[in-house]
């Protein structure tokens, strides 16, 4: 099945917003084994749209068209699908009577305005589809052999219709398709593994497993591998992607954090209190990052106590215990610094597990020995010597600290794996 998609909108050619939309369905029809030939962005230009629609519509078999199904004068999609089609555009008195439902429940006059009976002008000829988020319907129109789906561009409406009704439609159609192959899917989401490294671990496996197709993304400071078998039938496409699954995860070893929708944080809080441990954190210059991405997990707080942001020496100190002699001897950015942060957080906190992370972000800063990227990243734990690692990273501010948070909470991970390992 050839789809293609696509996205109108003056925002999206101009650099107010990124196409996100695509995006969402494209992973979307991935899983369905459909990856996308095209994504074109067209700006509110009728005659670019009516021409975007007819060289869609006569290359591909599904088209799914994106924003302008609104109120307001800049939303024409529909006209320009009527101007492509050779139809004129009718008022449809089902679209009608869902939008006076739709104000009625929220108080708002049945009276439509000019606007809002725009939304009720289809092209003759195609079929509308009640908006569970919204007001503007799904409009689905078949020109020649290609059938096209016009959603409304907000991308909660987009999702919902995508999901409810237009994803739907097509694995129905996928079924239907002879010699149709069957697939299962599995992401292993790794951390502390480079992307070329991850590669190469990996890549050697692949031609046992030829019915399995390897993907690697980037979603730093993570590195996820996806897993695509396809087969005959399901039972073969589970077999392969299990054999392959199991070689990955054998190579991979502790990179492995989760897999599928597993979360990182999600998965060391779950270690954390089957352990029945808890955890506290002195943040210096990830400035609480580990604390938001750890309190974004639901439930958190049975596990995680508390953290500080200790960004300045007197806060070091006043806070989480950092005699002033071992500041003004080491620096705020140094290994004893570190050590003395995670030990008095865990014991301000009477946690488990103390971490600690202080470091140069950048683009300031930094001193000879310990330039720019250098970060000190400290745990102390119940009977157990503080462990202190000096990392060196590279890239921008916004890098730095995202891989200094993530290294941070790795060391505990790691620990976590290696308690469970020794009896
Ligand atoms: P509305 O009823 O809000 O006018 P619409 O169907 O006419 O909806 P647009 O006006 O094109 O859609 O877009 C509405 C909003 O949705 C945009 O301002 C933008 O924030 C968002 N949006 C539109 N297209 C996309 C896209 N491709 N990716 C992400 N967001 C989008
Ligand atoms: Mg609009």
């Amino acid at each position: 099945m050839r789809v293609e998609l696509l996205c109108t909108g003056d925002e999206l050619v101009t650099g107010l917003i990124t196409d996100t939309n695509s995006t969402y369905l494209e992973a979307r029809l991935f899983d369905l084994g459909v990856k996308v030939e095209r994504v074109v962005l067209v700006g509110d230009v009728r005659p670019d749209i009516t021409h975007a629609l007819l060289a869609a519509a006569s290359r591909a078999d599904v088209v799914v068209v994106s924003g302008g199904l609104g109120p307001t004068s800049d939303d024409f999609t529909l006209e320009c699908a009527a101007a492509a089609a050779g139809v004129p555009m009718t008022e449809d008195a089902r679209v009608l009577g869902w939008l006076r439902e739709r104000y009625a429940e929220r108080g708002m006059s049945p009276n439509l305005n000019a606007g809002q009976l725009r939304m009720a002008r289809i092209p003759q000829g195609s079929e509308p589809v009640r908006n569970p988020a919204g007001s503007a319907p799904l409009v689905i129109l078949t020109l020649g052999r290609c059938r096209l789906f016009f959603l409304p561009g907000v991308p909660r409406e987009y999702r919902a219709l995508l999901d409810g009704e237009v994803l739907p439609r097509i694995r129905t159609w996928l079924e239907a398709e002879p010699g149709r192959m069957h697939r299962a899917f599995r992401l292993l989401r790794t951390v502390g593994m480079g992307e070329s490294v991850l590669d190469q671990q990996v890549m050697p496996l692949a031609p046992s497993h030829p019915r399995v197709v390897f993907g690697f993304r980037t979603h730093a400071p993570e590195n996820h591998l996806k897993l695509m078998a396809e087969a005959p039938s399901q039972s073969e496409a589970d077999a392969a992607l299990a054999a392959a699954e199991a070689d990955c995860r054998r190579v991979l070893g502790a990179s492995v954090f989760g897999a599928d929708a597993e979360e990182y944080a999600a998965a060391l809080l779950e270690k954390l209190g089957r352990a029945k441990a808890t955890l506290a954190a002195a943040e210096s210059c990830t400035g609480g990052l580990i604390a938001q991405q750890l309190t974004a997990v639901p439930g958190a707080s049975s596990v995680f106590i508390g953290g500080a942001v200790v960004y300045s020496e007197k806060m070091k100190t006043a806070w989480v215990g950092v005699p002033p002699a071992v500041l003004e001897r080491h620096t705020a950015v140094s290994r004893e610094t570190a050590i003395a942060m995670a030990e008095g957080v865990r014991a301000a906190c009477g946690t488990t597990y103390g971490l600690s992370v202080t470091g140069y972000a950048g683009p300031g800063g930094g001193t000879p020995e310990d330039p720019v990227g250098t970060v000190y990243c400290a745990l102390a734990g119940a009977g157990m010597p503080t462990r202190c690692e000096r990392i060196t990273l590279s890239g921008d501010r916004d890098r730095v600290r995202l891989f200094a948070a993530s290294h941070t909470l790795e060391m505990l991970r790691q620990h976590l794996l290696a308690a469970a390992a020794t009896p």
